[in-house]
């Protein structure tokens, strides 16, 4: 079917208001005739969203509480849309699983994200995977979610992308790939890659969250400074690839031009190449298997001139040790990893702890770790509520005013 008698594919972009969102949308505005915004939802910066369903004119926006619904929908009824505003993890799920929903970019950040996610998978839909904690807390759930109600996921984080792009082209979601031996995660390794450890002791939040190659939320920002970014993304390529944590390699590449490599049993290693902009792997993921252009400039390798390739120090980045170690143990270890790090990285950007005692915090937690098993989304849940306990207990006995310590 040619593009013109195409119907535009209906697109609800959970998370609208990050960094992921606006490049969706990006992409999006980019190619009318064949995307049309379906929904829009933000937690916070309520004017951002009003100003993208003025551009978007979706049919529902959703926010999270009843007076942000209110204010929107007068002033969205004002300004003449016909936008219908929903509330909260209902008003999230109902956007995600609709039954005129075609394709679900899921980029809320963090576990809030999780619910919606499965949603849109429960629904049979397409599933653009950007919330990479969804599936660190719940990979088996998740994927035999997908299996069973014949969802199609497709990961959005560049790393996962481009080890898609590097599979074989019949390669089918979560199940292993034939005649692969290794996965290789590149890493930027952050922007305090050369840092000793007393320089890291003293990082402050504004220097975490400026990353040297990529533009991205706070969360995701601090994660990538202490390599937990890596650290998630490990076990998410163990869920997404069906891979041994052992079959995956992190190797430092601090020009983030290639995004991951496969290494194939017969010596083949293939590289998926771009400038980085999440705007590559979102085009990819929308319009797979086609090709869409999505507004990043062409790479030029003679102005790259170089590629450097290093092994990580898992002891200045304790973060990444400890996420092998949670994918290695499996059970509940990765969804208090993911819990403990979520309330780490929110104290450390209040300047309540030191970036140094992220991992700290998260050890101590993960060393309390119950290790039931989990076998419903609400055991997930509950195992994270436990660990956010344990993590609010260890700040209140160990968290300082960085700015009064002396
Ligand atoms: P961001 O902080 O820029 O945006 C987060 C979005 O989630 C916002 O729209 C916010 O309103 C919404 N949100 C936050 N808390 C919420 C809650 N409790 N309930 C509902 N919505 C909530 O984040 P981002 O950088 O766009 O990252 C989004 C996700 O994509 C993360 O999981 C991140 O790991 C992943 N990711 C991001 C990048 C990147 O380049 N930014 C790359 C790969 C993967
Ligand atoms: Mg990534």
């Amino acid at each position: 079917m040619s593009d013109i008698q195409r119907q535009p594919q209906q697109i609800t972009v959970l998370g609208a208001t990050g960094s992921i969102g606006s490049s969706t949308l990006d992409v999006i505005s980019r190619h009318p005739e064949r995307y049309q915004v379906f929904a829009l939802s933000a937690h916070a910066r309520i004017n951002e969203l009003k100003t993208l369903c003025l551009r978007h004119c979706p049919r529902f926006a959703v926010v999270a509480n009843n007076a942000d619904a209110q204010r929107l929908q007068s002033d969205l009824r004002a300004a003449g849309l016909a936008t219908v505003v929903l509330v909260g993890a209902q008003g999230l799920c109902e956007v995600a699983a609709h039954p005129d929903v075609d394709a679900v970019m899921a980029a809320i950040v963090g576990a809030a994200g999780l619910e919606s996610a499965m949603a849109a998978v429960t629904a049979g839909k397409k599933i653009l995977l950007a919330n990479k904690e969804a599936l660190v807390m719940s990979g088996a759930l998740f994927m035999r979610a997908v299996r069973e109600h014949g969802a199609q996921l497709l990961p959005i984080d560049s790393e996962h992308n481009a080890i898609f792009q590097c599979l074989p082209c019949n390669y089918a979601n979560g199940l292993a790939p034939v005649g692969v031996r290794r996965i290789l995660l590149t890493a930027s390794g952050g922007p305090f890659r050369n840092s000793s450890y007393a320089e890291l002791e003293q990082v402050t939040p504004a220097q975490a969250c400026a990353h040297p190659n990529w533009s991205m939320g706070q969360k995701i920002s601090v994660d990538s400074a202490t390599m937990m970014n890596k650290g998630l993304e490990l076990i998410e390529a163990c869920w997404l690839f069906a891979a041994r944590p052992e079959q995956v390699e992190v190797v430092i590449h601090p020009q983030s031009v290639i995004h991951s490599l496969v290494d194939y049993i017969d010596g083949s290693v293939l590289a998926q190449l771009g400038n980085p902009d999440m705007r590559t792997p979102i085009a990819h993921a929308m319009a797979w298997p086609e090709r869409i252009a999505s507004g990043v400039a062409p790479l030029d390798l003679c102005a790259l001139a170089r590629m450097d390739f290093t092994a990580p120090d898992l002891e200045r980045f304790a973060c990444l040790r400890l996420a092998i170690d949670a994918a290695q143990a499996g059970g509940t270890a990765p969804i208090v990893l993911n819990a403990a790090n979520e309330v780490a990285v929110a104290a450390f950007l209040q300047e309540r702890i030191r970036f140094t005692q992220i991992p700290q915090l998260i050890e101590d937690v993960l060393s309390v770790d119950r290790g039931a098993p989990v076998d419903s989304l609400e055991a997930v849940v509950e195992v994270d509520r436990y660990a956010r306990q344990c993590a609010q207990r260890w700040l209140s006995k160990e968290s300082i005013q960085v700015g009064r310590r002396v």
